[in-house]
């Protein structure tokens, strides 16, 4: 008998790995394009914006080129929680969002008059797949004393089951929140991201097991001895990374919590254990300083990932061309979410947004 087996259903749902089995990791290496062929797709892309009255939202880890083509036309390159918060302040009729499919779902709840598209519906997260509406709504089902917070990278499903809607930037002072008000929380996908919350607040917490196939992979031991290699470096750390190797940084953020930290902190070096495609922009925001991908080899490694999101490295110039060139295409990946379940995940997403963190 295995231990699941010997346990309640409901700590058996809550204890299973929901880990996304490396043979359902894509591949993940684009071909590489001419400086002149991206010139031209460039070209063409800004064209078919402005012909489609669109606005291309773009996240930190997609492509470099995509993300300087955002900002070159008007868009936004950012977070989840500021890029859903752009679509849906921006004038635009048409959003392109260039990530993974939960950024362009939130964006249509949020904006539900507006058309979304991605440059391609297969851009996945492995913690969305990890974490099945039914199942979920299950083990809510048999927690009901407990508030629903879930990590903005879900399924609408799943938003609209959910209490709290919360993404890496925000998830530490809304559990505060709730915490101090006495709520016990199920948290939703992300174990490690729940644990570090967990000791940072001190809430009682029941956790979901999912992982995020970059993050999860980064190395204690290998990260020990980069900071032998560079001790003069600062160290940092995406929340979703194993606890032991956030233990080890000197910041610990959100996409944008490193930003800022790589700029306010006094290193001139940093290692920083987060997807690869953040360095287009730690680079851009901070030309005199050196950053240093930590490692994701050693004993245990897979290299599911080898620090680059297989989905998010879907969105390239190429393949967002091709989508926008072709109203087949532009069909296949527009983002439909149900209206009444866009409706009911409105409310957490929207508790998000209006969240008074000054008060906190
Ligand atoms: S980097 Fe991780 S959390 Fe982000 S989209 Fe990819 S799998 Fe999901």
């Amino acid at each position: 008998m295995t231990m699941e087996s010997r346990l309640p259903q409901r700590l058996a749902v809550q204890l299973k790995d929901h880990s996304l089995p490396v043979e359902q990791i894509p591949d993940h290496c684009p071909v590489p394009l001419s400086d002149a062929r991206k010139a031209e797709l460039k070209a063409e892309i800004t064209s078919h914006l402005k012909a489609r009255d669109a606005v291309l939202i773009a996240h930190y880890y997609v492509d470099g080129e995509i993300q300087d083509l955002a900002e070159a036309t008007g868009g936004f390159v950012s977070d989840s929680l500021e890029m859903a918060r752009f679509g849906k302040r921006h004038a635009a009729s048409t959003l392109i969002v260039a990530g993974v499919r939960f950024m362009g779902e939130t964006a249509k709840i949020l904006s539900p008059k507006k058309r979304v598209f991605m440059p391609t519906l297969k851009a996945e997260c492995s913690l969305d797949l990890g974490c099945p509406p039914d199942e979920f709504e299950a083990f809510c089902d048999a927690h009901p004393d407990r508030t629903v917070v879930v990590y903005a990278n879900t399924s609408a499903r799943v938003k609209a089951r959910s209490d709290w809607v919360v993404t890496s930037s925000v998830a530490l002072p809304i559990v505060e929140h709730l915490h101090a008000r006495g709520a016990k929380i199920l948290w939703a996908p992300d174990r490690h991201l729940g644990r570090y919350i967990e000791l940072k607040t001190g809430a009682d917490m029941m956790l979901w097991r999912g992982a995020c196939v970059v993050h999860d992979e980064f190395k204690t031991k290998g990260l020990k001895d980069l900071m032998k290699l560079y001790p003069e470096a600062g160290v940092l750390v995406h929340p979703e990374s194993p606890e032991e190797v956030i233990a080890l940084a000197d910041a610990v953020g959100s996409t944008s919590g490193i930003l800022k930290a790589a700029t306010e902190l006094p290193h001139t070096t940093f290692i920083v254990a987060t997807d690869k495609g953040m360095f287009h922009k730690l680079k851009q925001k901070n030309p005199g300083k050196r950053f240093v991908e930590a490692p994701t080899a050693g004993d245990g490694a897979t290299c599911k990932s080898c620090a680059h999101c297989p989905w998010m490295a879907m969105n390239h110039l190429q393949v967002l061309a091709d989508t926008l060139r072709s109203e087949a295409l532009m069909l296949a990946n527009e983002i439909q979410v149900d209206p009444a379940v866009g409706k009911r995940a409105m409310v957490p997403l929207n508790r998000m947004l209006d969240f008074n963190f000054s008060k906190a």
